[in-house]
């Protein structure tokens, strides 16, 4: 219960006895057509196993079937290989561990956010800031607790007299204070030095005392910058938590993947839902450095008819446009996958192309987070991310960067274009 098949070259999983397909019933096929001949799930896939073969799958499968099969992405071949199906990225052990942590700190949080609510007065002018912030609710807690020294550092209950030292467990330093663990410990220094090269976004200095209202008032950063770091706190709490109930086996970069994984995601789930209020600082396109190209990606995603768009566009370092592409998906599961088409796209549209060096970017956090774990992914998106890992091989300098949605309109307009036509 709860494995399945992620497809590569289809030779070692079964069309009818194996779970494999993400979308259908049991995740495996309904029924066999009359005269279906199909044995492995190669046999449904064209010679080089590239792509679904249209007339094997018909030819085998119920249409329901078949569509739920063309949906699932091919590319790069490998090994068909295990995954967890309940887990976005496939990976089972750390997202459960979390899961339990979040069950047993949802009591307290529920008791915290009545008594923050009820407690914290309306003209509290720190109150009203934390309050506008467009990050999760708990997000917003979160921060209302470090602000009266409400999280339970080490340091924090030292004082209570409710743990005989305060030190932190993490790097032994002397104090354990809620400043230390989320800005200080080697561990959260980590954190924000990964934070920084998947987003750019770097943790202003901060000064102890006023922290607090120093971030929400925006004079330090940007108020997308200020979201990142806030959910960036969060994440490092629940992960420090994580370490000191007892599970210990989770290793530093684990944990610190997974910190950033969730923050992205908090992240990318504020983000798409854009507030017209809003008083966010537009940013705009940026040149790539001197003799590189940049290639912007965007995909439109239907939810409700399970299509798609892809959109790319390549402009040099003094901002000429050099090349773009368009794409329609019929058939496309998630908005993760048509990012990730999106984005493959791309990297093929310049492939031939004379280079110093490419920056690919894409206004998508989840596909971001993807390519960043990519050599842990057991993801929807496994094969996409391995084709682009072999175009990019060939360049003598590649990058994928996060752009907001603002600065990426180009492509945008290319992939609303392409949806919007009935190719
Ligand atoms: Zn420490």
């Amino acid at each position: 219960m709860g494995l399945i098949r992620r497809i590569g070259d289809g030779t070692s999983t079964r069309v009818w006895e194996d779970r494999w397909i993400p979308m259908a019933i049991g995740n495996k096929p309904i029924c066999r057509r009359d005269g279906g001949t199909a044995i492995h799930v190669c046999d449904l896939m064209t010679p080089d196993g590239r792509d679904w073969d249209v007339e094997a799958l018909e030819h085998n499968l119920i249409p329901m079937d078949a569509e739920a099969v063309r949906r699932i992405p091919l590319g790069h071949t490998r090994d068909d290989f295990w995954a967890w199906s309940e887990e976005k990225h496939g990976l089972y052990i750390v997202r459960s561990a979390y899961r339990m942590l979040a069950r047993n700190e949802a009591q307290q949080r529920h008791f915290d956010e009545n008594r923050a609510a009820h407690s914290a007065s309306m003209d509290d002018p720190m109150w009203k800031m934390l309050w506008k912030c467009k990050v999760p609710p708990k997000v917003r807690v979160f921060w209302w607790r470090v602000a009266h020294e409400f999280l339970p550092s080490r340091a924090n209950l030292h004082r209570r007299h409710m743990e005989p030292l305060g030190t932190c467990e993490t790097c032994g330093a002397q104090a354990e204070t809620s400043f230390h663990a989320l800005t200080e410990c080697t561990y959260a220094r980590a954190f924000w030095q990964r934070l920084k090269e998947l987003t750019g976004v770097k943790l202003p200095l901060l000064n102890q005392r006023t922290r607090v209202i120093d971030l929400l008032d925006g004079s330090l950063c940007s108020e997308l910058e200020r979201n990142i770091i806030l959910c960036g706190m969060w994440s490092i709490w629940q992960s420090r938590n994580d370490r000191h109930h007892g599970k210990k086996e989770i290793q530093l970069k684990l944990a610190i993947d997974w910190a950033t994984d969730v923050c992205l995601q908090l992240m990318s789930a504020v983000s798409q839902k854009p507030n017209e209020h809003g008083r966010v600082v537009c940013p705009s396109w940026s040149p790539p450095p001197p003799g590189q190209l940049k290639v912007n990606t965007d995909a439109a995603f239907s939810k409700d008819e399970l299509s798609g768009a892809t959109g790319a566009v390549v402009r040099r370092d003094d901002g000429s446009f050099v090349k773009a592409a368009a794409r329609r998906l019929p058939s496309v599961a998630s908005a993760l996958i048509a990012e990730a088409e999106a984005c493959r796209d791309g990297i093929r549209l310049v492939s031939l192309l004379p280079a110093a060096g490419i920056i690919l970017e894409t206004d998508s956090l989840e596909f971001v987070s993807a390519w960043m774990h990519r050599q842990q992914q057991r993801s929807e998106i496994v094969s996409i991310l391995e084709d682009i890992q072999v175009v990019a091989a060939d360049f003598s300098y590649f990058e994928v960067r996060h752009v907001h949605r603002m600065a990426n309109k180009l492509a945008h307009v290319c992939a609303s274009h392409a949806s919007s036509c009935n190719i």
